[in-house]
């Protein structure tokens, strides 16, 4: 009898043990799943889009659901300057939001990225080694975890912190689950980053940073369409320095290089955000200004000229006038026509008559200017006849 309790109790022992083997595997299971669910998520997200923004959105949507996060800032490195710049969040105070963690090694940020290994902080209240709480969170509670976002086989692009309201909220295996997903996150941030910078390279001249010629011809389509539909006025300026080619020759042509940035930069500083400036050739630039019409033109035209006449040029005063400026021409949609390609080839032929008329100024477009090039066209044929 004994023996059958015994052996009775050995098998319920036996069996309540691998009851609990069974549900420590389900729990891993369970994990194991949401590992390959956030996985899962994270690839799709950036399989619907390239586009940097709606990645961190999708990026934020799943910590909050699927991991409860209460407070998360994703930081990237600002390429130029060095520092972490708060790119995507949420729960964060707004004096938080909107600052910068400082650049010492003191930082949980700055730490987490330079040993690129995560910083987990299990009681926030008794935090005394890092300077991100002391700055602005003394009275905090809860844990905390930062951890440095890098992509695979890349340098550190910069770190992401995840907070939750209790203490002692992260376990061990639970880490490793957000380290895993971080790789994956930073990878997705990577590739978007590129798209983002292959886009933009696919669209800007290399020499000066404003747009080219190609990008600059499908904005016109858009925009010449845009204008006929709505009647809206859209006018195309054509740019050219003056005296560029002896500027050149008496300054080299690294010099005239920088000049050929500046004249850009100056350009774009002056003109409104939906105006669109690229360079058309050597040093002719092209602007496109919608919703301006010839009468508004001119004062556009004279401001640019002006912007470039007073500003200084290294060894400008070799040139013929001792000032570098700039010729314009302009030609306006549905004053002047309705074809994009008679807007371009108009605005050149005002330019060409700004030149004409001594450079330094600006033309705008008239059909007598079309009669005349017409003229001279025929003269010079009868000349080459003769
Ligand atoms: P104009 O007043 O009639 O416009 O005279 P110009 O000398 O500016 O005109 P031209 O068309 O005869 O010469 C344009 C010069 O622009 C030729 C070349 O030396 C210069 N140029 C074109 N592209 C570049 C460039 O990328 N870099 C530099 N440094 N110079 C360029
Ligand atoms: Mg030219
Ligand atoms: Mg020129």
């Amino acid at each position: 009898m004994t023996d059958t309790v015994n052996h009775l109790k050995d098998r319920i022992s036996g069996l309540q043990k691998k009851c609990i083997q069974f549900e420590e595997l389900n729990s891993e299971l369970q994990e194991r799943l949401i590992e390959l669910y956030s996985l899962y998520q994270i690839s799709f997200a950036l399989s619907l889009t390239f586009d940097f923004n709606e990645v961190l959105k999708s990026v934020k949507r799943l910590y909050k659901k699927n991991f409860k996060i209460n407070e998360l800032s994703i930081m990237l490195l600002d390429e130029k300057t060095n520092n972490l710049k708060i790119v995507a969040s949420y729960g964060l105070r707004t004096a938080l939001r909107n600052s910068s963690p400082r650049l010492e090694a003191k930082n949980i940020f700055y730490a987490a990225l330079k040993r690129k290994k995560h910083i987990y902080i299990s009681d926030l209240s008794a935090e005394t080694k890092y300077s991100y709480f002391n700055n602005f969170n003394s009275s905090r509670n809860g844990s905390f975890l930062s951890i440095p976002l890098i992509p695979e086989k890349c340098a550190p692009l910069g770190v992401i912190s995840l907070c939750r309201k209790q203490v002692n909220a992260f376990s061990p295996s639970e880490i490793e689950l957000l380290l895993k997903l971080a790789v994956q996150v930073a990878n997705v941030i990577e590739q978007t980053l590129l798209f983002k910078k292959t886009k933009e390279l696919s669209i800007t001249d290399e020499l000066t940073g404003i747009y080219n010629r190609r990008y600059f011809r499908q904005r016109l389509e858009r925009e010449v369409t845009r204008s006929k539909r709505y009647k809206r006025p859209l006018t195309a300026v054509m740019i050219d320095i003056d005296h560029f080619k002896k500027y050149n020759d008496i300054n080299g042509h690294l010099l005239g290089d920088e000049v050929l940035k500046r004249v850009a930069q100056l350009l774009e500083n002056n003109i409104r955000k939906a105006d669109i400036l690229a360079r058309y050739g050597g040093e002719e630039f092209i602007l496109l200004l919608p919703e301006i019409d010839k009468e508004h033109a001119y004062q556009v035209a004279e401001k640019l000229r002006k912007t470039i006449e007073k500003s200084d040029f290294p060894k400008q005063e070799k040139l013929p006038y001792k000032k570098l400026t700039i010729s314009l021409g302009f030609s306006t949609l549905l004053e002047d026509t309705y074809n994009a390609h008679e807007l371009l080839e108009f605005a050149d032929i005002a330019l060409y008559e700004a030149k004409k008329r001594g450079r330094n100024r600006f033309e705008g477009y008239s059909a007598d200017l079309s009669d005349d090039m017409k003229d001279n066209k025929m003269l010079s044929m009868d000349n080459d006849a003769l």
